[in-house]
């Protein structure tokens, strides 16, 4: 067996012995619960694993594509556009109504209809503030777009209450404590452990469904945050973590992580199993399956994470396990991240002196701009950086101590697998199947599974097909779903 890296390290020294078997966290995301018979169909999956004796904590998205809507109506209210804002708002609120009515009755409809319009009334106050002020700050954007989630979720619960599941909705404001980084907040694990023990806990031991909204939290003052796009993932690890509990599922709408991006490739196979480290490594690289950060609550207590189709429940999915199983193929998956940006800096004058890369990055920090890949040679460093508005600034202050260019429109392909450790003439595979497309930074990860290039953004699809046949022709069947294949060969 090869060493244990530090991610494995982490989840071998996990609290096994606390871990509450019994107890399930299942997060469905936006199109799980897009309308109502998305949200039946979430129904009968979570009372399946009830019927198994299972005790199911339920996080969910906000409905499918209502964080773009919601986000567009705070733009339109902070570009004092209050007509606009407004006009969003209402079809949501409809929206969210209609899908009420056709999945509840009497009193309970009358009920969660009156919350509705209280929230709707509440999101239109706040869209009317900020027209008002013509000004949107991060946190009344994560206020408004936190409504996305208090919703569904609260549809979802009575959903479940309706259908015989015992649904009862938790303000997940009030469990997910985070720090004040709107947009990005960092969540509170000790805080957040308490508040599920205390809030969440005593539900699942009277027998009920407890169903939360995902990506939003709240400052300890009560202040809305959210965890960044996708984040509600991160709630169900956050959950599954602090309730130690004996598994996480991520319900999506593919069978699980697959050999990339089905949109890009039609060909793209479902891996079986994959481990935590090459699935976290996957994730922070642009697989939109699961958010970056779900992982780790996940791995400090050595709780295995699935990812399902809620589309296709009798599907196995994805297992994400501490330690990845043998494989015969080089990759896992590969992942393409795309809006980024090539920073070139050229310090001619003064060679790469002792402190000179401290200084480079003081800059990246003082911004709070997260850097993916860096080069260096003797008097150049180029950097790559998700494109952001504040990148002009970030130039012009590197350019006190260097020449400066930057250029956007790049993207960066990674291909992940731990089996890539010490193989010899990996590279020289990959880079001769995309002989045809330009190829701009290499780099080899320091956590030597994997291995990424920056490319056009133009070039995406094309590079991701060329690599997905030359890898994935194949496979390696212990690990990748080929009898799927094989099917759809024959059909
Ligand atoms: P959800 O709303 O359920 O969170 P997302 O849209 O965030 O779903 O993520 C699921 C999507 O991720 C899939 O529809 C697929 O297009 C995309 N995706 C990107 N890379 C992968 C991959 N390697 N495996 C599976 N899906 C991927
Ligand atoms: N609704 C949020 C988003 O669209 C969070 C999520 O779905 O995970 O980003
Ligand atoms: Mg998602």
């Amino acid at each position: 067996m090869s060493e244990r890296s530090p991610i494995q390290q982490r989840a071998g020294a996990a609290l096994v012995s606390q871990a509450r078997t019994g107890l399930v966290v299942m997060k469905f995301g936006g199109t799980s619960v897009e309308d109502a018979k998305a949200m039946l169909r979430t129904a009968a999956i979570v009372g399946g694993r009830r019927e198994r004796g299972l005790s199911p904590i339920v996080v969910v998205s906000a409905m499918a594509k209502v964080t773009d809507q919601l986000l567009a109506a705070a733009s339109s209210a902070g570009r004092g556009d209050k007509a606009g804002a407004l006009a969003i708002a209402a079809r949501l609120r409809n929206r969210h109504i209609e899908t009420a009515a056709e999945l509840l009755r009497g009193d309970l409809f009358a009920e969660i209809e009156a919350a509705i319009r209280k929230r709707f009334d509440a999101l239109d106050d706040l869209l009317r503030g900020i027209a008002a002020v013509g000004e949107l700050t991060p946190r009344t954007s994560d206020h408004v777009v936190s409504f996305g989630e208090r919703v569904s979720s609260q549809v979802v619960a009575a959903a479940f209450a309706q259908h015989g599941l015992n649904g009862v909705h938790v303000d997940a404001r009030k469990c997910v404590i985070t720090d004040d980084h709107y947009g990005k907040a960092v969540p509170q694990e000790s805080a957040i452990e308490a508040k599920l023990s205390e809030l969440v806990l005593p539900l699942v031991e009277m027998g009920k469904t407890p169903v939360l909204g995902g990506f939003i939290g709240a400052t300890i003052e009560g202040i809305p945050t959210t965890l960044g796009r996708g984040g509600s993932d991160y709630t169900a690890a956050l959950v599954g973590g602090g309730l130690h509990a004996g598994a996480i599922e991520i319900w999506t709408d593919v069978n699980g992580i697959m050999t990339t991006d089905p949109r890009i490739c039609a060909d793209a196979l479902r891996v079986k199993t994959i481990s935590f480290e090459e699935a976290a490594e996957l994730a922070y690289f642009g697989a939109k399956v699961l958010h970056p950060a779900t992982i780790l609550p996940a791995v400090q207590k050595s709780i295995p994470v699935w990812v399902l189709n809620s589309h296709n429940a009798s599907n196995e999915g994805t297992k994400i396990t501490p330690t990845a199983p043998p494989c015969a193929s080089p990759f896992k998956s590969i992942a393409a991240k795309k809006k980024l940006t090539i920073i070139d800096i050229v310090a001619s004058r003064m060679l790469m002196t002792h402190g000179y890369l401290k200084s480079v990055f003081d800059v990246f920090d003082r911004f709070q701009c997260a850097i993916d890949l860096v080069s260096t040679s003797e008097v150049s460093v180029s950097l790559t950086v998700e494109s952001n508005a504040q990148l002009p600034a970030i130039c012009a202050e590197l350019s006190k101590i260097a020449d400066v260019k930057f250029e956007g429109n790049k993207a960066l392909i990674c291909m992940v697998g731990e089996d890539i450790r010490g193989q010899s003439g990996i590279s020289g595979r990959v880079f001769s199947a995309i002989r045809h497309i330009n190829v701009r930074m290499i780099s080899q990860g320091a956590s030597e599974i994997n291995m990424s290039f920056m490319i056009e953004e133009s070039d995406v699809n094309e590079a991701v097909r060329s690599l997905h046949a030359e890898f994935f022709a194949e496979p390696d069947p212990t690990v990748f779903d080929v009898e799927a294949r094989a099917v759809a060969a024959k059909a």
